[in-house]
């Protein structure tokens, strides 16, 4: 009797399940930012994958779901770059000694699908806590929780007592919070990047220089060595990764450049030389400028320590000049946009920022978040595109974002590996 209910089962599970087939009607197509924007069209997905891309609406075979975005704008899942979706934007810095990594983790879970339901089909995680990104990735790939395809970073790497250690306590109470991810020496930096690789980082992010919105570093000037940057850089490419560096002054950005980073984030002070550098190196700028739009909506409310408003008033001058420049320069620009800095969902805003104060066109700047991000991302042949062979990740619009890059502040429809969005 139990080998027949085994033989029974076993011929069960040998079925396979019928393919689920959607068919999804576009009034507007922009399939690719780098091509011109076709009329009405017919998207073919078949288990979450994109089979074909036809012209007309043609109708949905037997058993095929259709979904009918006939009336809209129909464009690849977007793709924020730089996002930080276990942070709450304008906490206090004490709140780390109060709140836990699993606090975070669900913090995270409600983030992502804030971020899925604002267009965001992938983003790249660029610091969490220990292990609370990696385990939002993992339930997001499980479909416990809705979300946005995610790499995840894990913990940034900082120098001791620099931006991303723990900072403005007493030293029992940084003992005791510290995230051992800081290093010291280029023996240790490569340890602390091995030891990334093994937890399961998709990407290493590292802070060049010091930061904006921390307590302890009273500078935003180089923090690693040229020979900390090379281990972390070095070591990381030859497990395969790509890594992201933090970075504002102009000689910790060039510094990151010349050991070899994938990424400069933010390069907010960065100069002429150090972007022609850049261009050489074929390094990419992120430039995160929806990041400093939620510090001026911060700044002189309280929120901030003194400490912190000092460093904001430096800044924010100088915010855009560098990515306008690099883009004169040809440098390559993908969409990041420090979500948590600012509020969740609102990573749209970056578009705008992005055509108004980098003098990117609306068309560059959709490239930004789908070819040149999945580029970025090395996900070319996954998403970025809609096109056959790419996950099935995109997103419907009213009207035309080539025309007004802000119609994508405000999307209608949004797909993630076949699956609409909750
Ligand atoms: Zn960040």
């Amino acid at each position: 009797m139990l080998a027949r209910i085994l033989l029974l089962l076993a011929a069960l599970f040998a079925v396979p399940a019928a393919a689920e087939t959607i068919i999804v009607h576009a009034g507007h197509l922009l399939a690719d930012p780098s091509r011109p924007e076709a009329g009405p069209s017919t998207i073919t997905i078949v288990d979450g994958r994109i089979t074909a891309v036809t012209a007309g609406l043609q109708a949905p075979p037997q058993g095929a779901r259709l979904v009918d975005l006939s009336a809209k704008t129909v464009l690849p899942g977007l793709i924020d770059a730089h996002v930080h979706l276990t942070a709450v934007p304008g906490e206090a810095f004490w709140q780390e000694a109060v709140n836990t990594d699993e606090y975070y983790a669900l913090v995270g879970a409600h983030n992502a699908l804030t971020t899925l339901r604002a267009g965001f089909t992938t983003v790249r995680d660029l610091g969490s806590g220990p292990q609370n990104g990696f385990a939002l990735r993992r339930a997001i790939e499980q479909g416990l929780v809705p979300g946005p395809r995610m790499l995840a970073a894990g913990q940034a790497l900082s120098v001791i007592g620099g931006h991303g250690d723990v900072s403005g306590y007493r030293p029992e109470v940084m003992a005791a919070l510290d995230g051992h991810n800081t290093c010291t020496g280029a023996d240790q930096c490569a340890a602390r990047v091995r030891e990334a690789a093994r937890n399961g980082a998709d990407v290493i992010k590292f802070h060049a220089t010091g930061g904006v919105l921390s307590q302890g570093d009273k500078s935003l000037g180089q923090a690693f060595s040229d020979a900390e940057m090379k281990a972390i850089i070095d070591t990381a490419h030859n497990l395969g990764l790509k890594v992201a560096a933090h970075a504002h002054a102009d000689a910790g950005i060039a510094a990151a450049v010349r050991a070899g980073v994938d990424s400069i984030e933010h390069g907010t002070f960065a100069s002429p030389a150090t972007i022609r550098l850049m261009k050489a190196r074929g390094t990419v700028l992120v430039p995160t400028l929806m990041a400093f739009t939620g510090i001026r909506e911060r700044l002189g409310k309280g929120i901030y320590t003194p400490t912190v408003e000092d460093k904001v008033r430096m800044t924010l001058g100088e915010v855009g000049k560098a990515a306008r420049l690099a883009h004169e320069n040809g440098v390559p620009i993908v969409f990041g946009t420090d979500a948590g800095v600012y509020e969740h969902g609102r990573n749209a805003g970056e578009f705008a920022e992005l055509v108004a104060r980098a003098g990117l066109s609306p068309a560059e700047a959709i490239a930004s978040a789908t070819t040149a991000a999945a580029h970025l991302l090395g996900l070319d042949s996954e998403v970025g595109r809609i096109a056959p062979g790419f996950s099935a990740d995109l997103i419907a619009v009213d009207g035309d974002p080539l025309k007004d890059v802000r119609i994508l502040e405000h999307v209608d429809y949004v797909m993630v590996k076949g699956r609409t969005a909750p």
